[in-house]
């Protein structure tokens, strides 16, 4: 199998084959990011796309779903993700369930008709790190979009009949903007239809722009309690029925399905933790992590 750089493997869906599509990231300029970093994005020839299949169908012959990688393949034209999906059809004739991440611009190049076909070929699930629904964070990020353009192409998703993710990022507005991250966040991600929505929380990893920053004093981190203030304040105003994910320790046992049933719990569970919780001991984890 050919794999590149950073191989990031959807942790909900861990036992999925894997096939590299793409390499690298189109973008590599979020300032949070180096998962990436020094590698040149380009497209996987196409044989070797067929090589792996080849070995996926002596191995997994029956696999019914299947993760594309890399950063994000969806940006690939309709056409080159057609012949690719059409020819995952071929190999692995069990295939029901294609599973992609993307960037909200990899969308733009694409009809409602065309991400239509493209389900209908078993592109059934998109994750999408949209990290902010703020503009001025966005911004802040270089995340290289706006909230209107969240918005307008998770409709598309929805038109088209593709279940998506969205994730929110906590900390990377830092304590100057927080509120207005967690509270325009929820407001964008309320007016979609995600099928899941997955909160992180930002740690300064080194060779980061946003730690440069940091260190010359041109950015303010939260603590761990301000990150914990900001998620319970995203969840206060998200108002969408989705499965709920955090991966903050503290809430860990509160990620599931039929969000709005359980966002009493949820705020109830971070508010314990901004209270009672040991910050310390978050800190702790957060600095033993090595990538996002
Ligand atoms: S966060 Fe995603 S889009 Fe941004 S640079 Fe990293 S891989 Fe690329």
């Amino acid at each position: 199998m050919h794999f590149t750089g950073t191989v990031y493997r959807n942790p909900y869906w861990p036992t999925w084959p894997l096939l590299e599509v793409t390499q690298g990231c189109t973008h590599n300029r979020c300032k949070f990011c180096t998962m990436y970093k020094g590698l040149q994005f380009r497209p996987s020839p196409m044989e070797w796309i067929e090589e792996d299949l080849r070995e996926l169908a002596q191995s997994d012959p029956d696999a019914t779903t299947i993760q594309l990688l890399s950063a994000n393949p969806l940006v690939l034209t309709y056409d080159k993700l057609r012949a690719i999906l059409r020819m995952i059809n071929r190999y692995l004739p069990k295939m029901e369930h294609i599973y992609v991440a993307g960037r909200v611009t990899d969308l733009k190049n694409k009809t409602v008709e065309q991400l239509r076909d493209l389900r209908d070929l078993g592109m059934r699930e998109i994750s999408l790190g949209v990290e902010s629904g703020d503009d001025w964070t966005l911004d802040r990020i270089h995340k290289g979009y706006h909230a209107a353009d969240v918005l307008e192409q998770c409709h598309k998703l929805e038109d088209a009949g593709i279940d998506y993710w969205m994730t929110f990022l906590g900390g990377v507005a830092g304590t100057e903007h927080s509120r207005d991250h967690a509270i325009n966040s929820a407001r964008v991600f309320s007016q979609c239809k995600p099928m899941l929505v997955g909160t992180g929380a930002l740690t300064l990893f080194p060779g980061t722009p946003l730690l440069e920053e940091a260190q010359r004093g041109e950015f303010d981190p939260l603590s761990e309690r301000g990150m914990l203030e900001e998620l319970k304040l995203f969840v206060e105003h998200l108002d969408v029925d989705c499965i709920f994910v955090t991966h903050h320790t503290v809430a860990a046992s509160l990620t599931g399905p039929n969000f709005l049933d359980r966002k009493e719990r949820i705020v109830a569970a971070l508010d314990r933790a901004i209270q009672h919780g040991d910050h310390d001991r978050f800190a702790a984890l957060r600095r033993s992590k090595r990538t996002l």
